[in-house]
C-alpha cells in the first residue's frame, strides 16, 4: 500500500490537531505534519487526541506546505469549496479509489486548511486533485470532522485492497457451465411444480436466479447442494402425491452423498447437512 501523510496547513485550535490525530489512529494512519504557524499544542491537542499522544508526538512540523509535500508523489487538497479549483474535484470516495491504486512506496499527502478561511487560492492552484466532501449549501465541516470522513473512506479501500477472503470451506472443483445449467433447468422444474410461475413471468424470473448463481460463484459442490433442493423439491411433491412424476427415477448426477438430505430411519424426515 502506498503511504498517506495528513498534512494541515497553518492549524488554529489545538483541539483540533488532537482530534485529528485521533481520528488518524482510529483508520490507521500515522504520519502528521504540520506546517505553517500553529498554537501551543499541549496540553489541549493531547485531550483531544484520547488516547494518540503518540501520534502527536511523532507529527513533524515543516515552515511551509512546500516542505511539507516535496517528497509526496500525489498531493490532494480537500476543500469545501467545490469548482473553485482547476483540478478535476474528487469525493473521499473516489479519492479512496486512487488511493488503493498507489503502489508502495509512493506517498499520498492530503492537505487539509485553516479553520477560518481554508486553503488559500495559490495553494489550491498548486496542487494535483482537490477532494470535496459532499455536503448540503452548508458546506464548510470542521477540520477534524472533514480529516474523519476522508480516513474512513481511505481506510475502507484500504481494508479493501489487502483484505483476503476466507475460501471455501472444503476443497471442491469450480463449477462448469453444464453444471449450472443443469441447476437452472432443475430449479424451473422445482418452481414451476410449486407453481410459482402462476403469476409471475418465468423468464424474469429465471434470468435473476441466472444472475445471482453466477455473482455468488459457487463451487461445483455448493451448486450439487444448490441442485439438491430443487431436486428434493420436486422429489417431495410426488411422493405426497401432489405432482405427477415428471423427474426419472435415475436423474444424475446425484448430488455428493454428503449432500443428500439425511433420512432419519423410519421417520421418514429430512435432515439436510450443510
Ligand atoms: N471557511 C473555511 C473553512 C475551512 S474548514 C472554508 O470554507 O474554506 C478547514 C478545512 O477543513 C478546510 O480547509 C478543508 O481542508 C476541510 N474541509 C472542510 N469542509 C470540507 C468539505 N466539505 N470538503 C472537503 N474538505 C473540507
Amino acid at each position: 500500500m502506498a503511504n498517506l501523510r495528513i498534512v494541515l496547513v497553518e492549524p488554529q485550535e489545538a483541539g483540533n490537531v488532537g482530534a485529528v490525530a485521533r481520528a488518524m489512529k482510529n483508520f490507521g494512519f500515522d504520519d502528521l505534519v504540520i506546517a505553517g504557524n500553529h498554537p501551543q499544542l499541549l496540553p489541549v491537542a493531547g485531550w483531544w487526541a484520547s488516547g494518540a499522544d503518540d501520534l502527536l508526538e511523532r507529527a513533524r512540523f515543516t515552515p511551509t506546505l512546500a516542505d511539507a509535500i516535496a517528497d509526496a508523489h500525489l498531493t490532494v487538497a480537500t476543500t469545501s469549496m467545490r469548482g473553485r479549483t482547476n483540478p478535476a474535484d474528487l469525493t473521499p470516495h473516489e479519492l479512496a479509489n486512487e488511493f488503493a491504486s498507489l503502489g508502495d512506496p509512493q506517498t499520498l499527502a492530503l492537505v487539509f486548511g485553516r479553520e477560518d478561511s481554508g486553503l488559500p487560492n495559490e495553494i489550491l492552484d498548486r496542487i494535483h486533485v482537490a477532494v470535496t466532501i459532499p455536503t448540503t449549501t452548508h458546506a464548510s465541516l470542521n477540520l477534524a470532522q472533514a480529516v474523519l470522513i476522508a480516513l474512513y473512506e481511505l481506510h475502507l479501500a484500504a481494508g479493501d485492497a489487502t483484505r483476503t477472503l476466507p475460501g471455501p470451506r472444503k476443497e471442491a472443483p469450480p463449477a462448469t457451465t453444464a453444471d449450472f445449467e443443469r441447476f437452472f433447468t432443475e430449479a424451473h422444474q422445482a418452481l414451476e411444480a410449486i407453481q410459482f410461475f402462476k403469476t409471475r413471468y418465468p423468464e424474469h424470473i429465471m434470468r435473476s436466479i441466472r444472475t445471482l448463481t453466477f455473482r455468488a460463484a459457487p463451487d461445483a459442490r455448493e451448486l450439487s447442494l444448490l441442485r439438491a433442493t430443487a431436486l428434493e423439491v420436486v422429489r417431495f411433491l410426488e411422493r405426497t402425491g401432489r405432482v405427477e412424476r415428471t423427474l426419472p427415477d435415475d436423474v444424475s448426477p446425484r448430488p455428493p452423498r454428503h449432500l443428500v438430505p439425511r433420512r432419519q430411519p423410519g421417520t421418514g424426515s429430512d435432515d439436510a447437512e450443510d
